[in-house]
């Protein structure tokens, strides 16, 4: 490593809570950076005379050799090779994209206080990693929580992933609704640990600003909870003083990066226009409009786009594999609907028929009040936080189409799937274990019985099964067509 180099570990840095911007014009600089990732136009123009295009940009304050070294992979290793440091702007760029990362990481790797949960989580976590990789893990946080404050939303997305409903309105910050609300927040931090809880957010299929009071919500789950919530809207521009209230709000809150999720070119560049560059410096601009900068998910609306142009004999482009990508769930807990009263234990999974928005509902019930909500959430950790397979249970591979069994030893069995390898060892008959389990078997009983025959011990089949199902590679004894919900539908 040169001198020049960065550091690759984004735990090296400073915690979000700490970070500052040590250099003025960061806000600009990563504008700069936006807009080559969004607007394929003006990479085109800047690809023929780079001053020229960040003079008509708005961007006359940056410097296009330090552009070129985030935007150009050649460039940045030819910066980081070179004998002279990186430019300052360019290291500052770099810290806070690894502040951002490592704050993304304390999320992902914060803990319930819940044993039980913790375990199923991390099968959760892991059962994702074998099917979808590392890189999709780096983005699903599987938060604890997601609060819709509304019912629908007003914003009508093409792409949207959790198929959001038309708009039917929302929950007012009044009185019983503040109870019941921080009642909830409490009833989270007590089951699940307030450190684990404070990971939740108040949006899902829903758009946080068709709440007239949102704010006044966010800003009890900071008292409650101590941290201001994520905020992700897609109507940045519809009220822009009313998202720089919410925007200032988060600077004098415990809170961290909020987001922009631009739908369109116009909102685009008018959010350019309208917000001070260092205003958005902790704002994440998400280019909705623009494909190539942010595919999307075949869940959703996408997943029945997809469909569509089969049954009509269309091509689809590869990006859409019904098979190989799909969801943008990203909690492994709790959705909850707070104007319609109604709870459902969820994780993200593939979209598929059965579950077409990419994530699989578990259990379902509506909740009169804090205590409900209470008794469901135990349930849930009590019921379908399963934590080995029972006599009864089907053994099957979850993704057998992603994971495979390696025997480096006789007694090791390594789970290898999405880029991740969880090696066992002291497995009793490492290969004759792997073999039956790719097989499958119609029950534990059974797979130990036949393995009985074949001179193994009960308990060491069983012990090892547990362990596979630990790893997340087992399917879960709630994830079967014939496991029947816990259900009672919002029109019930
Ligand atoms: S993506 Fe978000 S804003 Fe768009 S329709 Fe879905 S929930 Fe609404």
């Amino acid at each position: 490593m040169t001198q020049n180099q960065t550091a690759t570990d984004p735990m090296d840095v400073v915690d979000y809570k700490d970070y500052e911007p040590e250099i003025e014009g960061l806000g600009l600089f990563k504008r700069g950076v936006e807009r080559w990732h969004a607007d394929f136009a003006f990479r085109d123009a800047y690809a023929l005379d780079r001053r020229a295009a960040l003079d008509s940009a708005g961007l006359e304050g940056i410097d296009p050799d330090e552009l070129d070294i985030l935007v150009h992979r050649h460039m940045a290793i030819a910066a980081n090779e070179a004998d002279t440091p990186v430019p300052p702007m360019v290291a500052a760029y770099r810290r806070f994209i690894k502040v951002k990362m490592k704050h993304a990481k304390q999320v992902r790797d914060s803990r319930p206080d819940n044993d039980r949960y913790l375990r199923w989580r991390r099968r959760m976590i892991n059962s994702g990693v074998f099917s979808q990789g590392v890189a999709k893990f780096e983005k699903v946080v599987h938060a604890p929580f997601a609060a819709e404050l509304s019912r629908g939303c007003t914003v009508n997305c093409w792409f949207c992933g959790v198929d959001a409903g038309k708009f039917e309105g929302s929950a007012s910050f009044d009185e019983p609704t503040e109870k019941l609300w921080r009642g909830m927040l409490q009833v989270l931090a007590d089951e699940i640990g307030p450190d684990f809880a404070q990971h939740g957010f108040c949006y899902w299929a829903t758009e946080p600003f068709d709440n007239q009071d949102y704010e006044q919500f966010v800003d009890a789950f900071h008292d409650e909870l101590g941290y201001l919530p994520q905020t992700t809207t897609a109507v940045a521009m519809r009220d822009p003083e009313r998202t720089r209230r919410l925007l200032k709000m988060a600077g004098q809150r415990n809170a961290f990066v909020q987001r922009f999720s631009v739908t369109t070119k116009k909102d685009f560049d008018a959010i350019h226009r309208d917000f001070d560059p260092e205003e958005l410096l902790l704002v994440e601009l998400i280019p909705q409009f623009e494909n190539r900068a942010s595919p999307k998910a075949t869940a959703g609306r996408v997943r029945s786009l997809v469909l569509d142009r089969i049954d009509a004999g269309k091509e689809v482009p590869f990006e859409y594999d019904l098979e190989m990508t799909g969801s943008i769930a990203c909690v492994s807990g709790f959705l909850i609907n707070v104007p319609e009263r109604m709870v459902r234990l969820v994780t993200p999974c593939r979209a598929t028929d059965q579950w077409p928005l990419g994530y699989r509902i578990l259990r379902e019930e509506r909740f009169e009040d804090a205590e409900g909500l209470r008794c469901f959430v135990r349930s849930c950790i009590e019921n379908e936080m399963v934590q080995s397979l029972e006599p009864e249970d089907v053994v099957e591979i979850r993704h057998p189409e992603a994971v495979t069994f390696e025997i480096p030893e006789p007694d090791q069995l390594d789970v290898v799937g999405g880029g991740m390898r969880i090696s066992m060892r002291g497995i009793v008959g490492a290969a004759d274990l792997a073999e039956r389990v790719r097989n499958g078997a119609a029950s534990l009983t059974e797979l130990v019985e036949d393995r009985e025959k074949a001179g193994y011990e009960p308990a060491e089949t069983i012990l090892g099964i547990n362990r596979l199902f630990r790893a997340g590679c087992l399917r879960e004894p709630n994830d079967r067509p014939e496991h029947v919900q816990l259900s009672i539908s919002a029109e019930a």
